[in-house]
């Protein structure tokens, strides 16, 4: 059985073909009222073959500082430098410096595409050797691709996806749902200390220079980050899209990135078979869609106990994950992520029709229904900013003249 498009009726009325309008003066039938769009997500519905996924390579980089201030750099990149293995094992207290050397990110602040977009006017004139490239292409968050990845298997957080095109450009951009802001205001003590663990393993796991070793002493600020850039394509969706990287292995076998990035994970000491399947079936699904979109390829995971100390490492290459689950009836497939992913871009790619970034397609989902649609112009969804329209707009800067043999 081949790929399912359940959206086709909207691939076709692309109110910007011509003659469009004529034909519907002609064709009384077209002025029937047309149900509102909408994408359903039922897994059944994408379980055809693995879509085209082209290897992700990267176009650049950036970092944000502790000040949350970005610089177009690896400053913010760590080595991956994990216990000696003939040693006696790791033995880390995750608790340790909480709160008093914890500076959190203000979760506040609605920073939107902004970093991403800054580095991609930035680099503009280097994408151009291909070009028209951009102009079709989808710009988004590694982390937005994510949660399109898993929603046929989600089950507890909807989303909201606010959708603008600016020359010829998709760009696309979480909105915090009201649930998930009250949620995020009503964070248990407890689950806010269980955040900085994950943040503390890191610190435990990485070293600023790729001979140094860990520093644990110092403070977790959330607000440092490394970001890799990178392009991909899902189907005929040209990708360009940004990731929070945890830090590169100086011992990998391959030194190009992505394929040296390794991501970081904490996750409760499993005991029983009955864990060990739950853990397959929902925390390696998030795992995978993550670290799989920028083709990171080892996802290291310390397994903590209950008093919080971290005793066992293990690594869990992500081109293996699928197979935990590979026979399970109610495990997830890799196929049904991507299907659905690419069919929810082309959903999208049809329904923003009009390029213009004051206005806003907004898509919203809750788990057991259909993603719809909603319009909107400028405040409070709109969020390209316009210092991004205003340069993108003008014309791009030369680049540096170099001799070329002609000359
Ligand atoms: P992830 O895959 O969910 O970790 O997100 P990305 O890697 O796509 O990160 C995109 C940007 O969002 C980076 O600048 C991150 O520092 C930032 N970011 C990641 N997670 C969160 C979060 O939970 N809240 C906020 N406000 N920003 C986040
Ligand atoms: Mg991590």
């Amino acid at each position: 059985m081949g790929i399912v498009f359940p959206f086709q009726n909207y691939m076709e009325p692309r109110g910007t073909k011509k003659g469009a309008g004529k034909l519907e003066a002609a064709e009384p039938r077209n002025k029937l009222p047309r149900p509102a769009p909408s994408l359903p997500t039922d897994p059944a519905l994408y379980s055809g073959p693995f879509p085209f996924y082209r290897r992700p390579s990267e176009l650049g980089c950036f970092s944000l500082d502790a000040q949350r201030q970005y610089h177009g750099d690896a400053r913010a990149l760590r080595y991956y430098s994990p216990p000696p293995t003939n040693g006696p094992g790791p033995n880390f207290d995750l608790r340790d410096g909480y709160p008093d050397r914890y500076q959190p990110r203000d979760e506040e602040i609605r920073e939107g595409l902004d970093h991403l977009l800054r580095w991609l006017l930035e680099h503009r004139g280097q994408l151009e050797r291909d070009p028209g490239w951009l102009a079709g292409a989808i710009v988004t968050w590694r982390g937005h691709l994510t949660k399109l990845l898993t929603t046929p298997y989600e089950r507890q957080e909807g989303w909201q996806l606010a959708a603008s095109r600016f020359q010829g450009t998709l760009y696309l951009s979480e909105i915090e749902t009201p649930a998930a802001r009250a949620q995020r205001l009503a964070r248990p003590p407890l689950l806010r200390e269980l955040m900085y663990m994950g943040y503390k393993f890191e610190q435990y796991m990485c070293a600023d220079k790729p001979t140094g070793s860990p520093d644990p002493s110092g403070e977790v600020n959330t607000n440092v980050a490394f970001c890799s850039v990178l392009r991909s394509r899902l189907g005929n969706h040209p990708l360009l899209f940004s990731g929070e990287v945890d830090c590169t292995d100086p011992q990998a076998p391959s030194t190009q990135p992505p394929a040296c990035y390794v991501e970081l994970k904490t996750s409760k000491e499993m005991h029983s078979p009955g864990q060990w399947r739950s853990f397959y079936r929902h925390k390696l699904l998030k795992w995978w869609a993550q670290s799989f979109l920028p083709g990171v390829p080892n996802v290291v995971t310390g397994f903590r106990n209950p008093e919080g100390f971290i005793c066992s490492l293990k690594t869990f290459p992500t081109m293996e994950m699928f197979e935990n689950v590979r026979n399970d009836r109610d495990g997830w497939n890799p196929s049904v992520c991507m299907n659905f992913c690419a069919a929810f871009l082309s959903f999208a790619q049809s329904t923003v029709v009009q390029d213009d970034p004051r206005l806003v397609h907004l898509f919203s989902w809750e788990p057991s229904g259909p993603v719809t649609v909603s319009v909107h112009r400028d405040a409070p969804y709109a969020f390209l900013p316009t210092w991004y329209v205003e340069a993108m707009s003008r014309d791009l800067p030369s680049p540096p003249k170099t001799p070329s043999p002609q000359d």
